[in-house]
């Protein structure tokens, strides 16, 4: 099977990446971007010139598509600082011997030292600043001798620089708009991952409290608005000090990570879990009477209690669960009231012998 348009990109931004570069990830993927658009340009100027039988200009250009491929075996032997040199000072002798020696400058060609300052900006860390002004001075003066110089081209009709002026102005919009977008879409990327880790608690794959209590607000202030029930529900693993003295913190840790995919699978997409803290647990059930959270979480409470951790020595671990409930009603201002009738219902449902589902009687 074909490998998607996405793969072919994906391949080609991270082509002699290794996986410990991710924080040089965004520059490295410029270059290879760069170098694939400068292939793609040598390639056409090669086709437009060898039309016109001027082979020296096709072995020119020729010349240039050799330079950056070489560019990639370098990217792929890992010499980026080099790369990153060769891709900007390639495409500014391009330029400059295509604009005043084929095209003449009435072809405008000497208008794509923007994509060469844009590169500058996007391929080169703020930490350095040197090579990309310089590269950026370059474009510019660059720019500014093609300009001063009224050069006429010599493989030009009267009537052809006004093809290239437009080609130039796509190519050139083109190339920005995928550098653009490449730099764009990775720093969503970046972006969600960061928030996925600013979310999540990292043992157990749940949200974690600050997510949790996020989610709490946005839930409690969504059932108040459309007078829905909604319940919220604290679950304290039993005796969970003991199973770390016994088996020792590892096992704990394995204990809470699989308990927590356990209670996960018990509940509905539309439930928020999220660890609270230690080995506490809050759930908030949206659209739920306090009845039917008591028969999900007692439920919940039973698939726990049947579940068997087992340790890699093979040691079997039986576990509890403890939970308290509350719902919200007229009685409760905010969030937090909620949470803290929970936590008496939870603080009952321990005194009265662990392993139990308890509500808070007063909201009921
Ligand atoms: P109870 O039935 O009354 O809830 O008793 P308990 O032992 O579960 O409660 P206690 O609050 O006395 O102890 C909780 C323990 O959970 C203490 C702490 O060391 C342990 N703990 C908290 N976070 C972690 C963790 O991330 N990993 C491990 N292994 N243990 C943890
Ligand atoms: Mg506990
Ligand atoms: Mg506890």
């Amino acid at each position: 099977m074909l490998p998607s348009k996405q793969n072919w990109l994906d391949k080609l931004l991270n082509f002699g990446i290794s996986e410990d570069s991710a924080s040089n990830l965004n520059y490295k993927q410029v270059v290879n971007l760069a170098l694939a658009l400068l292939c793609v340009t040598d390639i056409g100027m090669m086709l437009v010139f060898a039309v016109q039988h001027a082979f020296q200009v096709v072995a020119f250009y020729a010349a240039f598509l050799a330079l950056s491929l070489f560019g990639f075996y370098l990217h792929s032997r890992h010499y980026f600082s080099l790369v990153k040199l060769i891709v900007p000072l390639s495409t500014m002798v391009q330029i400059v011997v295509t604009s005043l020696f084929f095209f003449g400058v009435d072809s405008d060609f000497q208008w794509l030292f923007i994509t060469v300052a844009a590169y500058a900006f996007t391929a080169f860390r703020p930490d350095e600043k040197v090579l990309r002004y310089s590269v950026i001075l370059l474009s510019i003066s660059l720019f500014s001798v093609c300009e001063v110089f009224p050069v006429t081209g010599v493989h030009l009709s009267p009537s052809q620089p006004g093809v290239v002026v437009v080609l130039t102005f796509l190519w050139t919009l083109f190339t920005l708009s995928v550098v653009i977008s490449v730099v764009i879409a990775r720093l969503r990327k970046v972006n969600d991952y960061l928030r996925i880790l600013a979310e999540r608690d990292e043992l157990t794959g749940l949200a974690n409290r600050r997510k949790v209590l996020t989610d709490a607000v946005k839930m409690y202030t969504e059932a108040l608005f459309y007078h829905q029930p909604c319940v919220f529900a604290i679950l304290d693993l039993d005796h969970f000090k003991r199973i770390n003295d016994t088996f020792g913190h590892d096992a704990g840790d394995l204990v809470l990570s699989q308990i927590s995919s356990v209670m996960r699978s018990c509940l509905n997409e539309e439930d928020a879990i999220g660890r609270y803290g230690g080995e506490e647990f809050v759930v908030i059930m949206r659209n739920t009477t306090l009845k039917e959270a008591l028969e999900k979480m007692d439920q919940l409470r039973e698939t726990v209690e049947n579940t068997y951790i087992t340790t890699e020595k093979g040691i079997v671990i039986p576990v509890t669960v403890s939970i308290g409930l509350a719902a919200i009603s007229r009685h409760t201002k905010r969030y937090e009231d909620v949470l803290s009738l929970a936590d008496t219902a939870l603080y009952q449902a321990k005194k009265a012998g662990r392993n139990r589902v308890v509500s808070q009687p007063s909201i009921v």
